[in-house]
Protein backbone atom coordinates (compact mmCIF):
# COMPACT_ATOMS: atom_id res chain seq x y z
CA UNK A 1 0.00 0.00 0.00
CA UNK A 2 1.04 3.40 -0.81
CA UNK A 3 -0.14 6.81 0.93
CA UNK A 4 -0.02 9.70 -1.34
CA UNK A 5 -2.00 13.37 -0.66
CA UNK A 6 -3.86 11.19 2.25
CA UNK A 7 -4.71 8.75 0.34
CA UNK A 8 -4.23 4.56 0.52
CA UNK A 9 -3.80 3.44 -3.01
CA UNK A 10 -6.29 0.55 -3.26
CA UNK A 11 -5.70 -2.70 -4.95
CA UNK A 12 -9.40 -2.98 -6.01
CA UNK A 13 -9.82 -0.08 -7.88
CA UNK A 14 -6.73 -1.03 -9.75
CA UNK A 15 -5.05 1.85 -7.88
CA UNK A 16 -0.98 2.71 -8.99
CA UNK A 17 -0.34 6.39 -9.30
CA UNK A 18 1.81 7.77 -11.95
CA UNK A 19 4.57 9.77 -10.22
CA UNK A 20 7.62 10.07 -12.85
CA UNK A 21 7.42 13.50 -14.87
CA UNK A 22 9.16 12.23 -17.64
CA UNK A 23 7.36 9.57 -18.30
CA UNK A 24 3.71 11.87 -17.46
CA UNK A 25 5.27 14.80 -20.13
CA UNK A 26 5.62 11.75 -22.69
CA UNK A 27 1.83 10.54 -22.30
CA UNK A 28 1.05 14.17 -22.83
CA UNK A 29 3.48 14.95 -26.00
CA UNK A 30 1.55 11.74 -27.62
CA UNK A 31 -1.93 12.97 -26.63
CA UNK A 32 -1.17 16.32 -27.75
CA UNK A 33 -4.42 17.64 -26.27
CA UNK A 34 -5.32 21.10 -27.91
CA UNK A 35 -7.48 23.87 -25.95
CA UNK A 36 -10.85 22.85 -27.93
CA UNK A 37 -10.39 19.19 -27.61
CA UNK A 38 -13.23 16.97 -25.80
CA UNK A 39 -10.87 15.11 -23.72
CA UNK A 40 -12.03 12.67 -21.39
CA UNK A 41 -9.99 11.06 -18.87
CA UNK A 42 -10.71 7.71 -17.18
CA UNK A 43 -9.91 7.31 -13.49
CA UNK A 44 -7.70 10.79 -13.16
CA UNK A 45 -6.50 8.88 -9.38
CA UNK A 46 -4.35 11.73 -7.89
CA UNK A 47 -4.54 13.85 -10.57
CA UNK A 48 -1.11 13.70 -12.27
CA UNK A 49 -2.06 13.54 -15.95
CA UNK A 50 -4.91 15.62 -15.51
CA UNK A 51 -3.04 18.49 -14.03
CA UNK A 52 -1.40 18.64 -17.56
CA UNK A 53 -3.85 18.55 -19.68
CA UNK A 54 -6.15 21.03 -17.65
CA UNK A 55 -3.16 23.42 -17.94
CA UNK A 56 -4.27 23.19 -21.33
CA UNK A 57 -7.50 22.07 -22.09
CA UNK A 58 -9.71 23.48 -18.89
CA UNK A 59 -12.75 22.17 -19.97
CA UNK A 60 -11.70 18.52 -19.30
CA UNK A 61 -14.15 15.79 -18.28
CA UNK A 62 -12.66 12.77 -15.92
CA UNK A 63 -14.55 9.79 -14.58
CA UNK A 64 -13.91 8.45 -11.16
CA UNK A 65 -15.09 5.62 -9.39
CA UNK A 66 -13.30 5.69 -6.03
CA UNK A 67 -15.59 8.20 -4.09
CA UNK A 68 -12.53 9.36 -1.54
CA UNK A 69 -10.94 10.48 -4.97
CA UNK A 70 -13.24 13.33 -5.55
CA UNK A 71 -12.77 15.57 -2.89
CA UNK A 72 -9.30 15.65 -3.15
CA UNK A 73 -9.87 16.54 -6.91
CA UNK A 74 -11.95 19.53 -6.26
CA UNK A 75 -9.45 20.98 -3.75
CA UNK A 76 -6.62 20.33 -6.26
CA UNK A 77 -8.31 21.55 -9.16
CA UNK A 78 -10.33 24.31 -7.94
CA UNK A 79 -9.32 27.25 -9.70
CA UNK A 80 -10.70 25.50 -12.88
CA UNK A 81 -14.44 26.15 -12.72
CA UNK A 82 -14.69 24.27 -16.21
CA UNK A 83 -13.19 20.80 -14.79
CA UNK A 84 -16.19 18.33 -14.53
CA UNK A 85 -15.83 15.13 -12.56
CA UNK A 86 -18.21 12.41 -13.02
CA UNK A 87 -18.80 9.97 -9.81
CA UNK A 88 -18.78 6.77 -11.82
CA UNK A 89 -18.59 3.46 -13.34
CA UNK A 90 -16.47 3.71 -16.79
CA UNK A 91 -17.73 0.27 -17.07
CA UNK A 92 -21.24 0.99 -17.75
CA UNK A 93 -20.52 4.98 -18.15
CA UNK A 94 -22.44 6.33 -21.12
CA UNK A 95 -19.96 8.22 -22.92
CA UNK A 96 -22.18 10.23 -25.67
CA UNK A 97 -23.91 11.82 -22.80
CA UNK A 98 -19.93 13.70 -22.65
CA UNK A 99 -19.96 14.89 -26.41
CA UNK A 100 -21.75 18.32 -26.60
CA UNK A 101 -21.44 17.48 -30.27
CA UNK A 102 -17.80 16.88 -30.53
CA UNK A 103 -16.57 13.41 -30.44
CA UNK A 104 -14.37 12.80 -27.58
CA UNK A 105 -10.63 12.18 -26.95
CA UNK A 106 -10.42 9.67 -24.15
CA UNK A 107 -7.31 8.99 -22.29
CA UNK A 108 -6.82 7.07 -18.95
CA UNK A 109 -4.27 4.87 -16.88
CA UNK A 110 -6.53 2.53 -16.64
CA UNK A 111 -7.21 0.33 -13.57
CA UNK A 112 -5.58 -2.82 -15.23
CA UNK A 113 -8.04 -5.28 -13.12
CA UNK A 114 -10.85 -4.48 -14.93
CA UNK A 115 -9.07 -3.45 -18.29
CA UNK A 116 -10.37 -5.61 -21.07
CA UNK A 117 -14.01 -5.60 -20.06
CA UNK A 118 -13.47 -1.64 -19.72
CA UNK A 119 -12.16 -2.00 -23.65
CA UNK A 120 -15.11 -3.97 -25.11
CA UNK A 121 -17.55 -1.26 -23.23
CA UNK A 122 -15.36 1.97 -25.25
CA UNK A 123 -15.25 -0.48 -28.04
CA UNK A 124 -19.45 -0.42 -28.36
CA UNK A 125 -18.89 3.43 -27.86
CA UNK A 126 -16.37 4.32 -30.83
CA UNK A 127 -19.22 6.48 -32.64
CA UNK A 128 -18.62 9.29 -30.34
CA UNK A 129 -15.02 8.97 -30.22
CA UNK A 130 -12.37 10.66 -32.47
CA UNK A 131 -9.22 8.92 -30.30
CA UNK A 132 -8.28 6.96 -27.05
CA UNK A 133 -4.93 6.92 -25.51
CA UNK A 134 -4.65 4.40 -22.72
CA UNK A 135 -1.79 3.00 -20.42
CA UNK A 136 -2.33 -0.89 -19.69
CA UNK A 137 -0.49 -3.55 -18.96
CA UNK A 138 1.83 -4.61 -21.72
CA UNK A 139 0.74 -7.41 -22.54
CA UNK A 140 -2.51 -6.57 -23.00
CA UNK A 141 -1.34 -3.69 -25.54
CA UNK A 142 0.30 -6.50 -27.28
CA UNK A 143 -2.91 -8.56 -27.71
CA UNK A 144 -4.90 -5.69 -28.73
CA UNK A 145 -1.72 -5.10 -31.82
CA UNK A 146 -1.95 -8.96 -32.40
CA UNK A 147 -1.67 -10.00 -35.96
CA UNK A 148 -2.81 -13.47 -37.04
CA UNK A 149 -0.38 -16.44 -36.27
CA UNK A 150 0.68 -14.64 -33.18
CA UNK A 151 0.37 -16.64 -29.96
CA UNK A 152 -1.44 -13.58 -28.52
CA UNK A 153 -3.38 -13.23 -31.40
CA UNK A 154 -7.10 -13.62 -30.49
CA UNK A 155 -10.75 -12.20 -29.52
CA UNK A 156 -9.26 -9.11 -27.61
CA UNK A 157 -7.31 -7.78 -30.88
CA UNK A 158 -9.88 -9.11 -33.75
CA UNK A 159 -12.47 -6.91 -31.94
CA UNK A 160 -10.69 -3.95 -30.97
CA UNK A 161 -8.76 -4.02 -34.63
CA UNK A 162 -12.73 -4.01 -36.06
CA UNK A 163 -13.17 -0.83 -34.66
CA UNK A 164 -10.22 1.11 -34.53
CA UNK A 165 -6.54 1.66 -36.01
CA UNK A 166 -4.26 0.01 -32.95
CA UNK A 167 -1.12 1.96 -32.45
CA UNK A 168 1.41 0.63 -29.19
CA UNK A 169 3.31 4.20 -28.94
CA UNK A 170 5.86 3.08 -25.65
CA UNK A 171 6.75 0.71 -22.81
CA UNK A 172 6.79 2.30 -19.35
CA UNK A 173 8.62 0.24 -16.17
CA UNK A 174 6.79 -0.13 -13.23
CA UNK A 175 8.99 2.40 -11.32
CA UNK A 176 6.93 5.32 -12.62
CA UNK A 177 4.23 3.94 -11.07
CA UNK A 178 3.04 4.23 -6.83
CA UNK A 179 2.54 1.71 -5.95
CA UNK A 180 4.75 -0.24 -8.29
CA UNK A 181 2.78 -2.51 -10.42
CA UNK A 182 4.30 -6.54 -10.91
CA UNK A 183 4.26 -5.88 -14.74
CA UNK A 184 5.49 -3.66 -17.74
CA UNK A 185 2.85 -0.82 -19.08
CA UNK A 186 2.47 0.15 -22.57
CA UNK A 187 0.62 3.00 -23.70
CA UNK A 188 -1.48 2.57 -27.01
CA UNK A 189 -3.19 5.13 -28.92
CA UNK A 190 -6.53 3.72 -30.60
CA UNK A 191 -8.27 5.77 -33.63
CA UNK A 192 -11.73 4.85 -34.38
CA UNK A 193 -11.96 3.63 -38.25
CA UNK A 194 -13.96 6.40 -39.96
CA UNK A 195 -15.43 3.33 -42.51
CA UNK A 196 -15.38 0.11 -41.15
CA UNK A 197 -12.71 -1.80 -43.58
CA UNK A 198 -14.60 -5.29 -42.93
CA UNK A 199 -18.16 -4.61 -41.51
CA UNK A 200 -20.07 -7.49 -40.32
CA UNK A 201 -23.97 -8.07 -41.09
CA UNK A 202 -24.27 -8.47 -37.73
CA UNK A 203 -21.88 -7.92 -34.92
CA UNK A 204 -23.23 -10.04 -32.09
CA UNK A 205 -22.76 -13.12 -34.22
CA UNK A 206 -19.29 -11.89 -35.56
CA UNK A 207 -18.57 -11.56 -31.80
CA UNK A 208 -19.58 -15.03 -31.23
CA UNK A 209 -17.83 -16.84 -33.77
CA UNK A 210 -14.47 -14.86 -32.86
CA UNK A 211 -15.30 -16.17 -29.00
CA UNK A 212 -16.38 -19.59 -30.23
CA UNK A 213 -13.38 -19.92 -31.96
CA UNK A 214 -11.06 -19.06 -29.54
CA UNK A 215 -12.59 -20.85 -26.48
CA UNK A 216 -10.69 -23.78 -28.30
CA UNK A 217 -7.81 -22.08 -29.88
CA UNK A 218 -5.63 -25.06 -30.16
CA UNK A 219 -8.39 -27.34 -32.27
CA UNK A 220 -8.67 -26.96 -35.40
CA UNK A 221 -11.00 -25.01 -36.91
CA UNK A 222 -13.24 -27.80 -38.41
CA UNK A 223 -13.23 -29.15 -34.58
CA UNK A 224 -13.63 -25.57 -32.55
CA UNK A 225 -16.69 -24.21 -35.16
CA UNK A 226 -18.24 -27.30 -35.46
CA UNK A 227 -21.99 -26.90 -34.76
CA UNK A 228 -21.39 -23.55 -35.79
CA UNK A 229 -20.25 -23.64 -39.79
CA UNK A 230 -19.73 -27.09 -41.94
CA UNK A 231 -16.70 -28.26 -43.61
CA UNK A 232 -17.95 -27.46 -46.74
CA UNK A 233 -19.05 -24.05 -45.80
CA UNK A 234 -15.35 -23.10 -44.56
CA UNK A 235 -13.86 -24.32 -47.92
CA UNK A 236 -16.61 -22.45 -49.59
CA UNK A 237 -15.13 -19.68 -48.45
CA UNK A 238 -11.56 -20.40 -49.08
CA UNK A 239 -10.85 -21.17 -45.53
CA UNK A 240 -9.05 -24.32 -45.14
CA UNK A 241 -10.38 -26.33 -41.79
CA UNK A 242 -7.29 -27.87 -41.10
CA UNK A 243 -5.63 -23.97 -39.94
CA UNK A 244 -6.16 -23.04 -36.48
CA UNK A 245 -8.45 -19.92 -35.07
CA UNK A 246 -5.18 -18.04 -34.51
CA UNK A 247 -4.35 -18.28 -38.51
CA UNK A 248 -8.00 -16.72 -39.47
CA UNK A 249 -7.75 -12.89 -40.36
CA UNK A 250 -10.71 -10.36 -39.15
CA UNK A 251 -11.56 -10.44 -42.64
CA UNK A 252 -11.86 -14.38 -42.47
CA UNK A 253 -13.86 -13.96 -39.43
CA UNK A 254 -16.32 -11.55 -41.13
CA UNK A 255 -17.11 -13.78 -43.98
CA UNK A 256 -17.63 -16.98 -41.57
CA UNK A 257 -20.24 -14.61 -39.36
CA UNK A 258 -22.09 -13.14 -42.86
CA UNK A 259 -22.34 -16.53 -44.20
CA UNK A 260 -24.40 -17.74 -40.38
CA UNK A 261 -26.43 -14.45 -40.72
CA UNK A 262 -27.47 -14.73 -44.12
CA UNK A 263 -27.97 -18.61 -43.45
CA UNK A 264 -30.35 -16.90 -40.16
CA UNK A 265 -32.23 -14.76 -42.53
CA UNK A 266 -33.16 -16.96 -44.97
CA UNK A 267 -34.08 -19.65 -42.21
CA UNK A 268 -31.32 -22.11 -43.33
CA UNK A 269 -29.60 -22.50 -40.18
CA UNK A 270 -29.45 -25.95 -38.38
CA UNK A 271 -30.68 -26.59 -35.24
CA UNK A 272 -27.75 -27.51 -34.12
CA UNK A 273 -25.78 -24.42 -35.05
CA UNK A 274 -28.47 -21.97 -33.38
CA UNK A 275 -28.33 -24.33 -30.45
CA UNK A 276 -24.84 -23.98 -30.14
CA UNK A 277 -24.56 -20.31 -31.16
CA UNK A 278 -27.39 -19.34 -28.43
CA UNK A 279 -25.21 -21.17 -25.86
CA UNK A 280 -22.03 -19.19 -27.16
CA UNK A 281 -23.97 -15.50 -27.06
CA UNK A 282 -25.03 -16.28 -23.36
CA UNK A 283 -21.70 -17.38 -22.87
CA UNK A 284 -18.19 -17.09 -20.61
CA UNK A 285 -16.47 -13.75 -21.19
CA UNK A 286 -13.17 -15.93 -22.04
CA UNK A 287 -10.88 -13.41 -24.20
N1 LIG B 1 -4.68 8.55 -13.57
C1 LIG B 1 -4.05 8.29 -12.29
C2 LIG B 1 -2.55 8.19 -12.47
O1 LIG B 1 -2.13 7.97 -13.60
O2 LIG B 1 -1.83 8.35 -11.49
C3 LIG B 1 -4.60 7.03 -11.63
C4 LIG B 1 -4.48 5.74 -12.44
S1 LIG B 1 -4.91 4.29 -11.55
C5 LIG B 1 -4.01 3.09 -12.47
C6 LIG B 1 -6.58 3.90 -12.08
C7 LIG B 1 -7.66 4.89 -11.67
O3 LIG B 1 -8.93 4.42 -12.14
C8 LIG B 1 -7.83 5.07 -10.17
O4 LIG B 1 -8.01 6.42 -9.88
C9 LIG B 1 -9.11 4.28 -9.82
O5 LIG B 1 -9.77 4.73 -8.68
C10 LIG B 1 -9.91 4.50 -11.09
N2 LIG B 1 -10.91 3.46 -11.36
C11 LIG B 1 -10.87 2.14 -11.03
N3 LIG B 1 -11.94 1.49 -11.49
C12 LIG B 1 -12.69 2.44 -12.15
C13 LIG B 1 -13.94 2.39 -12.83
N4 LIG B 1 -14.62 1.24 -12.96
N5 LIG B 1 -14.43 3.53 -13.37
C14 LIG B 1 -13.75 4.72 -13.23
N6 LIG B 1 -12.56 4.80 -12.61
C15 LIG B 1 -12.04 3.69 -12.06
Amino acid sequence: MSKKAGHQARKRFGQNFLHDPGVIERIIRAIHPKPDDAIVEIGPGLGAITEEILAVNPKLQVVELDRDLIPVLRTKFFNYPDFRIHEGDALTFDFSQLTDGKPLRIIGNLPYNISTPLIFHLLSQTGVVQDMHFMLQKEVVQRMAAVPGDNNYGRLGIMTQYFCKVQPLFEVGPGAFRPAPKVDSAIVRLVPHTELPHPAKDLGTLQAVVRTAFNARRKTLRKALAGVVTVEQLLALGINDGLRPENLSLADYVSIADLITAEKESGQGSAQADESRAKDVSGDTHD
